[in-house]
């Protein structure tokens, strides 16, 4: 069998990368150095010079062979890993364990990171973005300054220096970015910019799960934008809305989604989470169907309806012994939980007092709203018998005053309504709020309900899912910028303090929900742009010299062509071969064999198993470039 000596026949297809353009370079490259008159030593440095320029860089980036990758591969799904991303990504060998939330990476999910990176480099660059770089390590002052110090809880990890500084690790990089322009920005006319970095933060979780999905050691792109006016802020906001679509489209999950969010400790007011859908995530996300509202559970405004009933009847004591649940209660009257009003008790963090919040007794408290309202730390409650409160037989009328008592909207129009009657072992029926407890303000404190009410188009089509957060912008305001003295004069002369929008993107939660969202039981399916490579070449029986020969070829022209190959000639079994490759989910596999070649052939097939293709050796380089090419072209607008 011949190898034909010119496999890749279409030059103009050596473009996937921009690759450098590649010129032949013997190892003896005095023949090709003019003599310039320097000496010896001169002379030898420009010929390494020249052959830096002319030896395509991009060629030794891509070498790579199986037998030389640093990491094991395995099949046993490891028992510590609870979601298949983790246990992937494990057996693959592209993360490695050090201690809690803590993983070392290796060569292929760099690999994927920095393409990750790149994407994210060029879409902020192209909405003027500057990359800046701030430090890991941060003196508490800084941060004692935003008052964040104090606020945040031990997720901050703080230590001191040798000279017993008080120092903190970087979680987020809002005080650092102030700290850096608030000099710089002491005039209207130098607004807007915006600076970002991609670096290293770490966030000490209490509970890191899912491999590379909730970590404390991870790396992130942050940046912050500074304006001079809410208007711009926003057109800023909408601006990289935008450019956070073209990244998660062009890293290959264009199905990301943006939902509206609450903004928690980072003390904004209008936020957008992005979202890649999968039920392993630990964001409940609600939906509408009809309308394409999209909102975090915590965020999204819960609408009920009620009728009240044509007759109040009056409020009766009942006797109700051992039973303590909406359910019991709801079964001992034959009534339905809508008829009645449940009582959920917490305390602030703070001072332990007790917070009593009273919704329809078939609607569950959203802490991160109640949270929010009563604007402190809160807990659920821990009932002692000299705390005024009877466990389960808590209602609204007859409440110690040292109890804070919140209504939910979903008790707005109700009557007829049972609850606890603040007396061990009886209840009441009949409650009617309006009547019976005065002057009530209500508030939303409800998780909105699968099938519930849609708060923008108002029809009956809420539906929950969960999801990954792997993104967030936020108009932060002046949280920032206020707390630590930065201010302009604008074009009056006037001192005024800019306002700030912050944005993130978790680097390698990404590349960690990319591997949740598109594997198979056999491994990851990376899509083309940010796999670790673009071909994965198996030579099936590298013992058979045509085998060899023919896969060396295809590996050298298909590298000067610029692709990035992961060539496997291990002399090992096909099952060994394609596990390897499956693990590594690389989008194109060729397979050169002794069987093929016998039909002068190469196999080229999708990792997703949507094609596969036997093509005629000598056209095997150009088909695999022209769909890398195509795979490429699949993700960009
Ligand atoms: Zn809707």
């Amino acid at each position: 069998m011949r190898v034909p000596d010119k496999l890749l026949s279409n030059p103009s297809l050596s473009c996937v990368r921009r690759a450098m353009p590649v010129s032949p370079v013997t190892e003896d490259t005095s023949a090709v150095i003019p003599n310039l008159g320097g000496t010896t030593e001169h002379s030898f440095a420009l010929s390494k010079m020249l052959r830096a320029f002319s030896m395509p860089e991009i060629q030794e980036e891509n070498k790579m062979k199986l037998e030389k990758l640093v990491g094991d591969r395995f099949k046993e799904r490891p028992s510590d890993c609870q979601i298949d991303s983790h246990a992937i990504m494990v057996r693959g060998g592209y993360i490695k364990y050090m201690a809690n939330g803590i993983f070392s990476s290796y060569t292929p999910t760099k690999r994927i990171t920095k393409k990750i990176e790149q994407i994210i480099r060029e879409e902020m660059d192209k909405i003027d973005g500057q990359e800046v770089q701030f430090p890991v390590v941060m003196p508490a002052s800084l941060w004692q300054e935003s008052g964040r110090y104090e606020s945040i809880g031990s997720e901050l990890l703080r230590f001191t220096d040798r000279n017993r500084m008080p120092m903190v690790l970087g979680m987020t990089h809002e005080e650092a970015a102030v700290h850096l322009v608030r000099e710089y920005g002491k005039s209207y006319t130098k607004y807007p910019f915006m600076i970002y970095q991609i670096q290293t933060k770490f966030r000490d979780e209490a509970r890191p799960r899912g491999g590379l999905i909730r970590v404390r050691e991870f790396t992130m792109k942050d940046a912050y934008s500074f304006h001079t006016s809410q208007e711009d802020l926003e057109e800023y906001y909408d601006k990289c809305h935008k450019a956070y679509e073209n990244i998660f489209r062009r890293a290959g999950v264009p199905e990301v989604i943006s939902v509206k969010s609450d903004s928690g400790m980072m003390g904004g007011s209008v936020s957008h989470e992005f979202m890649l859908l999968t039920p392993v995530g630990e964001d409940t996300i609600a939906s509408c169907k009809e309308c394409g509202f999209n909102a975090n559970m915590e965020a999204a405004d819960s609408i009920i309806e009620n009728t009240r009933d044509e007759v109040s009847a009056p409020m009766e004591l009942v006797h109700t012994p051992n039973i303590h649940t909406i359910e019991e209660i709801c079964d001992f009257l034959k009534t339905p939980k809508e008829k009645s009003c449940k009582a959920v008790v917490y305390q602030r963090n703070a001072d332990d007092s007790y917070i009593v919040v009273f919704t329809r007794g078939d609607i569950d408290v959203n802490e991160t709203k109640l949270r929010n309202f009563v604007g402190c730390e809160i807990h659920p409650a821990v009932i002692t018998e000299e705390c005024g409160l009877n466990a389960g037989y808590i209602g609204p009328v007859g409440l110690p005053e040292s109890i804070t008592v919140l209504f939910d909207t979903s008790l707005q129009n109700t009557n007829n309504l049972s609850c606890g009657a603040n007396k061990e072992e009886y209840h009441y029926t009949g409650l009617d709020i309006e009547r019976d407890c005065g002057n009530v303000e209500y508030h939303d404190f409800a998780k909105i309900l699968d099938g519930g009410i849609c708060p923008n188009c108002r029809k009956h089509s809420i539906s929950i899912s969960r999801g990954i957060e792997v993104g967030n912008i936020f108009q932060l305001g002046t949280k920032y910028t206020k707390t630590m003295g930065m201010t302009y004069l604008d074009s009056n002369g006037e001192e005024k303090t800019p306002i700030m929008g912050c944005y993130g993107i978790g680097v390698g939660r990404l590349a960690a929900s990319v591997c949740e969202a598109h594997h198979d039981d056999y491994g990851p399916i990376w899509p083309m742009p940010i796999a670790p490579w673009q071909l994965h070449s198996c030579a099936v029986r590298s013992d058979d010299a045509d085998v060899k020969a023919c896969a060396d070829k295809l590996y050298d022209t298909l590298q000067n062509a610029g692709a990035e190959v992961m060539y496997d000639d291990r002399q090992v079994s096909a099952g060994v071969m394609f596990s390897d490759a499956d693990l590594l989910g690389i989008p194109l596999r060729v397979v050169v064999s002794p069987r093929n070649l016998k039909e002068n052939c190469c196999e080229i097939t999708a990792r997703d198993k949507s094609f596969s293709y036997k093509v005629p050796v000598e056209e095997t380089a150009d088909k695999v470039m022209s769909l890398i090419n195509e795979l490429m072209a699949k993700y960009n607008d």
